[in-house]
């Protein structure tokens, strides 16, 4: 009976059909999950056949989602949450810099990694920061899938909304590997900068952080 209804349709609704089915299969599938078998799919081609075995591919597979997970495990994170804790009365009010941390994130257009170091400072206004705090703020932003712009602007607008200092201001320089291992497959730095509060309005305070980072180099 089905048969019969399937053949009076038009091909148009035949393949909408079909269209559903693979989507139903699809959604009732977690997206980890989902990826898992596409992953696997992929490494069974004919021209990895010397590589991976059905198990090793599964396998494979699943570890590889997994890394992705772990990657982007501070997309459900709150970024402030380590700054809101141990703040400290305010004993000093000139710049303070947190020089050549390393980080790592993923580059959105590519989820490929990007690493580097970078330098971070600020002036306090009524409270300073235990200074481990500011790289575990870095850490949970960073773990996202994101362009390095956009990462700089995210440390110094996180800082500034959750410490209100006078002002704040971060430089990354970071190698991607989307540009060195792929496309152009060059290695080079790309230097970002985010300034806010007064980094951002006071030449003077711009100029002794830019400074602040050249003879740290
Ligand atoms: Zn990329």
């Amino acid at each position: 009976m089905g048969k019969v209804v399937v053949s009076s349709m038009t091909e148009e609704q035949q393949s909408t059909l079909h269209c559903e089915r693979v989507r139903c299969v699809h959604t009732s599938m977690r997206p980890d999950q989902f990826l898992v078998v596409a992953v696997a799919k992929y490494l069974r081609q004919e021209k990895f056949k010397a590589l991976f075995d059905k198990e090793e591919s599964s396998r494979t597979a699943g570890r590889f989602v997994k890394m992705l997970d772990e990657w982007f495990a501070g997309a459900s994170k709150d970024a402030s949450a380590p700054l809101n804790v141990g703040f400290e009365e305010k004993v000093y009010d000139e710049m303070v810099v947190l020089a050549d941390v390393e980080f790592t994130s993923y580059c959105a257009h590519h989820l490929a990694p990007f690493s580097g170091t970078y330098t971070f400072a600020y002036i306090p206004k009524d409270t300073i920061v235990g200074l481990s705090k500011i790289p575990r703020m870095v850490e949970i932003l960073a773990a996202r899938p994101q362009v390095q712009e956009r990462l700089s602007q995210a440390i110094v607008q996180t800082f500034q909304q959750t410490v209100k200092p006078g002002g704040c201001g971060v430089i990354m320089d970071a190698v991607h590997t989307c540009m060195c291992t792929r496309g152009v497959r060059k290695r080079g730095n790309t230097r970002t900068t985010a300034l806010a509060g007064v980094f951002k309005k006071d030449p003077a305070t711009r100029a002794e952080f830019l400074a602040a980072v050249g003879s740290l180099r």
